[in-house]
């Protein structure tokens, strides 16, 4: 059962490698400019342990009450997890005991609650800035719903907000494709859109160079519009038992 897992694992894995490599290639991308998250949700400590005895070194999680005790089962592996979900601020001092890196900020309040919670545990946690593409304005969250990120244009003032903050350091910028609004359906355009955000993160704060895009759907379109990380789960791991 196990062998046969592994088996299933590997081959997934080997063809999302393929996929990554042949897109790095097309875009005239060396295939080491981008690293492969594996998003676990829904699927059991084993198989994280598979995917690190295969090589898997980045996994993402996008519910605390799923991730906390997952995690806590392979401390003993050389993991970095990511998490990718909302966070409600009652979660976050269970999230900074795990995670490396945090890739849904995505307003000043979670940026408090971080800060205190990393120092409190002495880690230092990464931020990415969860970016909403259905809107480009207003403070307000998109029409994503329950998926969260903030407009582009607070994307500057929640940079300053997690580079002032103790115990936290500014990654980059994360998005979900959006379902709705000018980019429903244009993977490649929102990731594109993406990396006009990260520029000009850059251009203020140079070290915050990650750019996470693309999912098992489309990560052919993130890897040519310039993302550093691709999150793939059901094409490693099957389709979710349940959703997640
Ligand atoms: C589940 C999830 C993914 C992975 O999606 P797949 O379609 O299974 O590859 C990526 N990013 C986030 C934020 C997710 O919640």
């Amino acid at each position: 059962m196990t062998d046969d897992r592994r088996t299933e694992l590997a081959t997934n894995l080997a063809r999302v490698e393929d996929r990554i490599s042949a897109a790095c290639a097309k875009a005239g991308r060396p295939r080491d400019e981008v690293t492969l998250i594996v998003v676990t949700k829904t699927y059991p400590a084993s198989d994280v342990r598979l995917l690190a005895e295969l090589g898997v070194r980045q996994v993402a999680e996008n519910r605390d009450q799923e991730a906390a005790p997952k995690a806590a089962e392979c401390t003993d592996l050389p993991l970095t997890w990511h998490f990718v979900g909302q966070l409600q601020t009652n979660k976050v001092r269970s999230v900074a005991s795990y995670a490396g890196i945090v890739q849904s900020v995505d307003r000043a309040r979670l940026v408090t609650a971080l800060s205190k919670e990393a120092v409190r545990a002495g880690r230092e946690l990464g931020c990415l800035i969860q970016v909403a593409l259905d809107v480009e304005s207003g403070a307000a969250r998109g029409s994503t719903g329950d998926r969260g990120g903030v407009a582009p244009d607070g994307v500057p003032a929640l940079a300053e907000a997690i580079a002032g903050a103790e115990g936290l350091r500014l990654d980059g910028v994360m998005t979900v494709a959006p379902l709705a609004g000018p980019y429903a359906g244009r993977q490649l355009a929102a990731f594109e859109r993406l990396m006009e955000i990260s520029t000009d993160l850059r251009a203020t704060h140079p070290a915050a160079n990650m750019v996470s895009a693309g999912m098992s759907a489309d990560l052919e379109d993130a890897v040519a519009a310039g993302a550093t990380h691709v999150r793939v789960g059901t094409a490693v791991l099957g389709v979710r038992p349940r959703l997640g």
